[in-house]
């Protein structure tokens, strides 16, 4: 997927900000950040979206939340807590189409999300 965005920030195409990697997943900061922290977590295969993950991505998804939570500590906001979300398809207004964790915290979140 050599067009797709993502897949060259994971191929270490394009330079961002190495903030936990695993062998499958990788971790940058927000381009546009909504809140003081804001990190995504992907998978370093295209994948498109939480609707096209095969049955077997399941623990995937449980790992990509698992890097999530480690960089949160490492951001400093572990203990005052933060937002984990998966925006999928036209009305979760998922704009790029390789799967992706937001990281959200560093202020306290609004509730009910627009
Ligand atoms: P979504 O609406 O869930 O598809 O979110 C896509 C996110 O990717 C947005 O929050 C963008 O700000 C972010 N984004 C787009 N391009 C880049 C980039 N080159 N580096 C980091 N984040 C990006
Ligand atoms: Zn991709």
């Amino acid at each position: 997927m050599e067009d797709c965005l993502f897949c060259r920030i994971a191929a270490g195409q394009i330079r961002v900000e190495r903030l936990a990697e695993t062998d499958e997943l990788f971790s940058f900061p927000d381009i546009q950040p909504m809140a003081p922290v804001h990190a995504l977590v992907i998978p370093k295969k295209h994948i498109v979206s939480l609707a096209e993950l095969g049955d077997d991505g399941w623990p995937l998804v449980g790992r990509m939340h698992r890097l999530a939570v480690e960089v949160a500590r490492k951001k400093g906001i572990g203990e005052s807590g933060y937002r984990t979300l998966i925006n999928t398809g036209p009305d979760g207004v998922q704009t790029v189409f390789h799967l992706h964790l937001h990281l959200l915290g560093g202020r306290p979140m609004r509730w009910p999300p627009g």
